[in-house]
C-alpha cells in the first residue's frame, strides 16, 4: 500500500521529530462515527442549516421538541457506541514513543484522548464537555455513563415537554456564577473557533517538519487552512484518505485507502508493530 519510496522517507525523517498530526471524519469511520459528507451521516437525517445552528436549535426546541430531543438522541446514539480504531491507536502509540507532536482534530468524539493521545487540540470541541454559554473557558466533562443516562430519560419522558425541561436542566444546569445555561462546547454552525486551541495548533504548526492529514476533505476553513499554513514554513505534507481530498495537489505524499490499515502499515515502517 506505501510505496518503497514513502517507506524510505518515513524512516528517514520521522525519527527526527515534530510529526503531527491533522485529523478530520475519515478517522473515526472505521469506528461506526459517518463522516460529514459521507452516506449515512446525520445530515442525510437533519438538516444541518438547523440542527447544526444554536440559534436554529433553539427555534425549533420552541415550536417542536420532540424533533430536537429526537436529533440529541441519535446524535449521542451514535457517539456512545464508538470506540477508538487501530488509527486512534496507532496515533497514540506514535506520541508514546516520542514520534507525533501532537495531533490536532476537527472531530468531537473524543476518540483519539480514548486511544491514549495526550497532547489532542480540539479545534471543533468535544460532545463529551458542556461550557456556560457566555464564557467558553468554564467547561465541564460530561461522563459517557452520565449522557447514556440522560438519552435513557429522554427517550421515556419524549412526549412530556415539562419533564424533557426537567431532563435538560439537570444534564445542561444553570452556571453558579453568571446564571447562564451550560450547552454543548462545541463548534455549531456560525460560531467561532476556540481561539486558544486555534493559536495552540499554529504554535505547533511554526516547527512542524512532516503534517499528517487523515481523512479530512479539507473544505472547512480555518482548519483546512492548516496544511497550506505549514507547507509555506517548509513543512511535508502527507496525506492519508479513501478519496482525494480540497487539497490533494498540495500534499507531498499522497496515500490512498483506510485510515485504520495505512496507519498500521507506518507502525510495521517504524518498527513499532
Ligand atoms: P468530512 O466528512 O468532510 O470528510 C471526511 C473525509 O474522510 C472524506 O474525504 C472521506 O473520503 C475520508 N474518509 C472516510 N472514511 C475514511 C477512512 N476510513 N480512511 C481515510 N479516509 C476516510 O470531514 P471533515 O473534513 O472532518 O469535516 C467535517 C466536519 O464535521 C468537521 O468539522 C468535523 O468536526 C465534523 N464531524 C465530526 C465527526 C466526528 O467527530 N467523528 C463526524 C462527522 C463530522
Amino acid at each position: 500500500m506505501i510505496s518503497k519510496e514513502l517507506r524510505d522517507y518515513i524512516q528517514k525523517s520521522f525519527k527526527r521529530g515534530h510529526v503531527i498530526c491533522l485529523s478530520g471524519a475519515g478517522i473515526s469511520y472505521e469506528s461506526g462515527i459517518p463522516t460529514f459528507r459521507g452516506q449515512g451521516g446525520l445530515w442525510e437525517k437533519y438538516d444541518p442549516a438547523l440542527y447544526a445552528h444554536l440559534e436554529g436549535l433553539t427555534q425549533l426546541f420552541k415550536t417542536n421538541p420532540i424533533k430536537v430531543i429526537d436529533f440529541i438522541i441519535d446524535f449521542y446514539s451514535v457517539i456512545l457506541k464508538a470506540y477508538p480504531n487501530p488509527a486512534h491507536r496507532a496515533l497514540a502509540i506514535l506520541e508514546k514513543e516520542n514520534i507525533l507532536t501532537s495531533t490536532i482534530t476537527q472531530n468531537i468524539d473524543g476518540l483519539h484522548q480514548e486511544a491514549g493521545s495526550r497532547n489532542v487540540i480540539e479545534l471543533h470541541g468535544n460532545a463529551f464537555r458542556i461550557r456556560c454559554n457566555c464564557a467558553p473557558d468554564k467547561t465541564r466533562v460530561l461522563a459517557k455513563d452520565e449522557i447514556k443516562e440522560m438519552i435513557g430519560l429522554l427517550k421515556n419522558h419524549k412526549n412530556s415537554r415539562i419533564k424533557i425541561l426537567r431532563v435538560l436542566s439537570r444534564y445542561f444546569p444553570r452556571c453558579l456564577n453568571c446564571g447562564c445555561r451550560y450547552r454543548i462546547d462545541i463548534v455549531l454552525f456560525g460560531e467561532m473557533l476556540p481561539q486558544d486551541e486555534l493559536s495552540r495548533a499554529y504554535k505547533e504548526l511554526n516547527n512542524c517538519h512532516v503534517l499528517l492529514i487523515i481523512g479530512s476533505s479539507l473544505v472547512v476553513y480555518p482548519a483546512a487552512g492548516l496544511p497550506l499554513y505549514a507547507k509555506v514554513r517548509g513543512a511535508q505534507l502527507i496525506e492519508i484518505n479513501n478519496e482525494p481530498s480540497g487539497l490533494s495537489d498540495l500534499c507531498d505524499y499522497r496515500i490512498l485507502g483506510q485510515a485504520g490499515e495505512i496507519l498500521t502499515e507506518i507502525l510495521g515502517v517504524l518498527g513499532y508493530a
